[in-house]
């Protein structure tokens, strides 16, 4: 792990159209939106829940836990930075109480249509929200759905637990890696 070090992801703009975006109300509660990050044309793309921060309140730029452990894991399962770009459910971080149902379908479309113009070769999900939302399956879970490839949209897919419930507890990390390995070994098949 020595030779590991948390990068600060470019960020992927988000497009002009969608720019002022307030259909799904989430702008009320003043956090920015975020339309990806990482390689915008990578093979894997991975879907969290929301972006958290990219930034401190003091506005200075961050690598946050779930970015870190993320990355971590990438590391150790010999995926490259560039083979990877990170988007989410929602690309605004809620802040308080929101009608979760109404805003995760809203947004949903957006990711629809970043997915049919990007046409990754792998989706990867992290953390129940985004396993249910993207499977559009509100019983889908990580414990049950994980090591294993799915077809959704057509388009292939795994899962894995959110960073977030890896760094709360550590006992998952075997299975993160593994999941990740999983994933990596599917994509450098890919590959050759
Ligand atoms: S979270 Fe999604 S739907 Fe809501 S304002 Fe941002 S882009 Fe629009």
């Amino acid at each position: 792990m020595s030779d590991f070090c948390p990068v600060i992801w470019s960020e992927e703009p988000t497009p002009d159209h969608l720019i002022n975006c307030r259909e799904c109300g989430l702008y009320k509660h003043g956090s920015r939106m975020i339309w990806g990050e990482g390689n915008p044309d990578a093979p894997i793309m991975i879907i969290l829940d929301n972006p958290g921060a990219r930034e401190d309140r003091e506005g200075n730029t961050i690598v946050c836990g779930t970015r870190q452990t993320l990355q971590q894991a990438a590391h150790k399962a010999n995926l490259k930075m560039d083979d990877i770009y990170v988007t989410y459910i929602l690309k605004r971080k809620p802040v308080r109480a929101y009608d979760k149902e109404l805003v995760r379908q809203t947004c949903m479309m957006h990711l629809d249509e970043q997915i049919k113009t990007k046409k990754p070769a792998l989706i990867f999900c992290l953390g129940n929200v985004a396993v249910q939302s993207f499977f559009q399956n509100p019983e889908a879970e990580v414990k049950t759905f994980r090591g294993t490839w799915h077809n959704v949209q057509g388009y292939q897919t795994a899962v894995a637990y959110h960073p977030l419930a890896v760094r709360r507890r550590p006992n998952l990390w075997s299975l993160f890696l593994s999941d990740w390995l999983f994933v990596a070994e599917r994509y450098h098949k890919l590959n050759h």
